[in-house]
């Protein structure tokens, strides 16, 4: 007898639920991984698909050595899983849960149609801390405000991990991976810049905890500092659970008490992602549907031209344009800078959050169906727990405030390089001495800036207070 696994975002073979309890049973175990078609699931991103490619070849190695083939295949998942179980004799199928509605109903139907074909399906916890229903407000509702989600959360009893199953049958050779889906030519950029796999996300995670951990909750606002974990992608894919991340961090605050307050900040911004899954699970499609109605009357501007300048980064505004070039050269971005770009684009530039939640979408490595965007709704100020409206970031004093030497600005925007750092966040406002010293003509080798920052906050406070 076989039983398959079906793999979707949980590319490991510790802490994996679903693959531990096939290799408890005592059947043959066989894995697959499938490129979905299905309506209203949403496939990976240009970027995340350059990462998901590496990661199922070092998938399908890992698994190799413990005897367990990995399939890849494309289409509906329905139709695949059809075909996989027949060729295959499959008697039964299991998976790890996820979170979206979409996802959700293809599984439920997928689930019903196997067992109605004498198909045994189990599914098993999710890459979550706690699975949304099971944590609620004292009124049994889901959380909407996250500090209190937090309370409750952080003193939980998480669910210990898992270790990787051992050896399974004779180590086998992996086949190539499909090349199909690897990204665009362009993302070859991304090679050498990241460690994909289970391996390096246990890397990640254990340099962070060395390394960076005292740090984080000071530097973690700084992008120049380079604070935090990169765990994002790797935490996207599944590479590494949060349980995994938790318990690690709560062994080292047992065995070094001192670090307890940068472990417990830590834990608390791995938390924002289960609030984001919180939120993505009792929504509708919170990447279409703003979770405050009223947002859906928003009056959005259109202005392609300026969308373009934030998309390659040159909007004349320094810390906004070094992180958009950071996302598309390294397919990450620091978290304040992607609040302050974000901003930029639904405040300032009143362009509808979508449109950023897709570029987004498109060029992060770490593109995560509930935190991405959750995080742009809660820029925008449609989201739950949201900035109130009037909270509008300035990214030049914002910029003077969290990158005041310019390492950040300099890496990322070099012609401005030689522009002193009392200057280097407002260049447009710098005497022209100072900018012909520097080698800057605004305009020229650098832009001006696209919007006032002053009237176009106005206009967004103004538009705000319509609805
Ligand atoms: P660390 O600070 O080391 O945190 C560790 C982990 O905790 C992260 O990997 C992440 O899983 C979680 N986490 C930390 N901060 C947040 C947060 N504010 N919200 C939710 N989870 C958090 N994160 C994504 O994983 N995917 C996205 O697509 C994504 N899009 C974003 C879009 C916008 C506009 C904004 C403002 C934020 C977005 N974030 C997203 C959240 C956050 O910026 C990243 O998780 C974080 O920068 C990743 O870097 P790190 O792993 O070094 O973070």
């Amino acid at each position: 007898p076989t039983c398959l696994v079906w793999l979707r975002n949980d590319l490991r073979l510790a802490d994996n639920p679903a693959l531990t309890a096939a290799c408890a049973s005592d059947m043959r175990v066989v894995a697959l991984y499938i490129h979905e078609a299905d309506d209203g699931v949403r496939g990976p991103g240009s970027a995340a698909r350059w990462w998901l490619h590496h990661s199922l070849v070092s998938l399908a190695a890992d698994l190799g050595k413990i005897g367990i083939p990995l399939f890849v295949e494309a289409g509906k998942a329905a139709l695949v899983l059809e075909r996989a179980t027949n060729d295959h004799g499959i008697q039964a199928v299991h998976w790890n849960r996820r979170y979206a509605p979409a996802e959700r109903e293809v599984d439920h139907t997928i689930k019903e149609h196997l067992r109605s074909r004498g198909i045994a399906v189990a599914s098993h916890v999710g890459n979550v801390l706690a699975e949304p229903w099971t944590i609620q407000t004292g009124q049994g509702k889901p959380y909407s405000v996250y500090s209190p989600f937090w309370r409750t959360l952080k003193d939980r009893a998480i669910d210990e991990p898992q270790q990787a199953p051992k050896k399974h049958g004779e180590p086998l050779k992996p086949k190539g991976i499909d090349d199909t889906y690897k990204a665009p030519k362009w993302s070859t950029k991304f090679d050498g810049l990241w460690t994909i796999g289970e391996a390096g996300a246990r890397k990640a995670l254990h340099d962070f905890l060395d390394e960076r951990l005292d740090i984080y909750p000071e530097g973690r606002d700084f992008p120049g500092r380079d604070a935090t974990s990169r765990l994002s992608p790797h935490l996207r894919f599944g590479e590494i659970t949060a349980r995994q991340i938790w318990h690690s961090v709560h062994a080292l605050i047992e065995a070094e008490p001192e670090r307890a307050e940068a472990g417990y900040k830590f834990l608390s911004e791995l938390a924002w992602r289960d609030f984001s899954y919180h939120q993505l699970y009792h929504r509708q499609d919170i990447a279409s549907v703003p979770m405050q109605e009223k947002y859906a009357g928003m009056r959005w501007r259109d202005d392609a031209k300026a969308e373009k300048a934030w998309q390659a980064g040159q909007t004349g505004i320094p810390i906004v344009d070094a992180g958009m070039r950071e996302l598309w050269a390294t397919g990450y971005m620091q978290n304040r800078v992607r609040m302050l770009v974000a901003s930029l684009l639904t405040k300032n530039l009143l362009i509808d959050w979508k449109n950023g939640e897709r570029w987004f979408w498109d060029c992060l490595v770490d593109c995560d169906i509930a935190n991405n965007p959750a995080s742009w709704q809660w820029v925008a100020g449609s989201g739950l727990d949201a900035a109130p409206y009037f909270r509008i970031f300035n990214p030049v004093t914002q910029g003077e405030r969290f990158d005041a030497g310019g390492d950040y600005v300099r890496r990322w925007v070099p012609e401005l390089a030689k522009l002193d750092d009392r200057w280097l966040h407002d260049p447009a406002s710098a005497p022209k001495d100072v900018l012909e010293k520097a080698g800057i003509k605004i305009g020229e080798t650098y832009p001006a800036p696209i919007v006032d920052l002053k009237s176009s906050r106005e206009r967004a406070l103004d538009r705000q207070k319509e609805l």
